[in-house]
């Protein structure tokens, strides 16, 4: 797979904003409610520069280290965010509060805490999303959010987090678990919009209008269940090259 690959970036980008427009309206929704978030995670800085000059501004980075690198490459060219959208161990929670602009994978107090104590070091007030688990596997990230019965425990430590100065609860996040088509990720999309109806009542000190779910494969669907950042790498930017040990 060569570069060749990325001058496609712009013919795939107008098709993803046609499928969402498309998803929105079966569902009555304004398609400029919806914003898509590029994931360059795995592919080089050339990619960003395609996508760049397609009218791209807006990127998702899962390695916090990984995404600096092409910030800097990149420069500050203005307009352009950068979205955290994995996990971010404790030691990366500087990096990813001194650098990303968005950080949708907050999945711990520790971690939220440590985000507040570098976003205000940097003078910064870091909007991000609470990261949850609503299907119960296993490999997921995220707080424990399957069981409706059980929301009610998140209730605490979410508060915790609202009341922080330098941390600007926007909603919350969540990765279905994969399927060869998108229908059987609904069920999981529709939990986590309900969650956010009940943060809504319960919390109301925080906005949660943010919905960031669906990904290439199931992001039509996300988008028809409430959807309001979708986060899309490969049917925009092709399969991500191997990765080769040097
Ligand atoms: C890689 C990744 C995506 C994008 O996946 P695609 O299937 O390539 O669109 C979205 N969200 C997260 C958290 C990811 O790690």
């Amino acid at each position: 797979m060569g570069r060749e690959q990325y001058r496609a970036i712009r013919a795939n980008y107008q098709r993803v904003l046609d499928q969402i427009e498309l998803a929105a309206c079966s569902v009555g929704r304004r398609p400029e409610a919806i914003r898509v978030v590029v994931v360059t995670k795995g592919h080089p800085v050339e990619a960003v520069f395609e996508a760049l000059s397609a009218g791209i501004r807006v990127f998702g980075e899962n390695y916090a280290e990984e995404g600096v690198q092409k910030m800097l490459a990149v420069g500050d060219e203005q307009g352009i965010e950068w979205h955290m959208i994995g996990h971010v161990q404790s030691r990366k929670a500087k990096l990813a509060a001194q650098y990303y602009d968005f950080i949708h994978s907050v999945d711990s107090l520790k971690l939220a805490e440590r985000l507040e104590r570098f976003a205000a070091e940097f003078g910064r007030r870091t909007p991000i999303l609470l990261e949850c688990n609503v299907s119960g596997e296993a490999s997921k990230f995220g707080w424990t959010a399957w069981d409706e019965a059980h929301w009610e425990d998140l209730l605490p430590n979410f508060e915790q987090i609202v009341a922080m100065d330098h941390l600007e609860v926007c909603g919350l996040m969540t990765m279905a678990p994969y399927f060869d088509d998108p229908e059987p990720a609904r069920p999981y999309f529709r939990r986590l919009r309900r969650l956010q109806e009940f943060l809504m009542q319960r919390l109301p000190d925080a906005s949660w209008n943010e919905l960031s779910m669906g990904m290439s494969g199931d992001f039509q669907v996300a988008v028809q269940e409430g959807a309001t950042l979708v986060r899309i790498g490969t049917a925009i930017l092709g399969p991500r090259p191997e990765i080769t040990e040097t």
